[in-house]
């Protein structure tokens, strides 16, 4: 005989569900003996958007087993409510934001390497690869892929979803409390490496005549060579991140 649960996902969460299911109770039959963290997927929600688990009240983790007639209340990782003493599925929160995109976000990895943080990006890494180098390096993993949160290595990840890339920027900076942290003209934009000091006279001769006879500071990526300064790109990049940290800061 079928079992029926009563099931509410909290804020954003709501974003994977269909729009009667958003927002309110609902009730969820199922078979068997399943766990809350495989039935919370097969109604469409990722396990690593998921920080809470309220059944009947108590919170449990997510091998805890589904009983007819309870009541589940599921909260995201980043809603800010004051949970206090209740247990959160991860203790420890990242010491360290380090990132990796899927194939799709190569935009957001530059915007996230001009503000200065780790994006790893290759084109062609395939989903396993994705989900392996998240769990390795202890990396959150962006993607516009549902489908990639669900594997069981991942354990820290968002599924993007704007479209548009300096709007996706915002949303990572927002979602991860990132403003604070922004230190532009460090990485570099291509290979993602941290830029090193490099003198003038190192660089001069290959370096724009223009460039040569205003510019006294250089950096230079140990990777693939190429040179920064604080030219045209930079003044873009500076208004970039008064934007960013403006919306997200709420900030005229
Ligand atoms: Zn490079």
């Amino acid at each position: 005989m079928a079992k029926v649960a009563h099931f509410r996902f909290y804020a954003e969460l709501n974003d994977f569900l269909p729009p009667v299911r958003r927002g309110v109770e609902f009730a969820h039959a199922f078979r068997g003996d399943p766990s809350v963290k495989d039935v919370i997927e097969s109604l469409g929600v990722p396990h690593v958007e998921v920080d809470l688990v309220l059944a009947d009240g108590e919170s449990v983790d997510f091998s805890w087993r589904v009983r007819d007639g309870a009541r589940v209340s599921v909260y995201p990782v980043f809603e800010s409510i004051d949970i206090g003493p209740l247990v959160r599925f991860r203790a420890a929160p990242l010491r360290e934001v380090r990132f990796v995109l899927d194939g799709h976000l190569r935009r957001l990895a530059r915007y996230l390497r001009m503000l200065g943080f780790d994006a790893r990006w290759r084109a062609d890494a395939g989903d396993e690869e994705l989900a392996r180098t998240a769990a390795q390096e202890h990396r959150i993993l962006l993607t516009r892929d549902i489908g990639l949160l669900e594997r069981r290595a991942v354990t820290h990840g968002r599924w993007i979803r704007e479209t548009d890339p300096r709007r996706q920027l915002l949303e990572v900076v927002r979602c991860f409390d990132l403003a604070g942290t922004i230190v532009p003209f460090r990485r570099c934009l291509r290979c993602n490496e941290l830029l090193e000091h490099v003198e003038k006279a190192a660089v001069a001769e290959r370096l724009p005549p223009r460039v040569a006879l205003r510019q006294e500071e250089f950096r230079r990526c140990p990777s693939c060579g190429r040179v920064y300064w604080k030219g045209s790109h930079h003044e873009r990049m500076e208004r970039l991140v008064a934007e960013v940290v403006g919306s997200a800061t709420g900030a005229p």
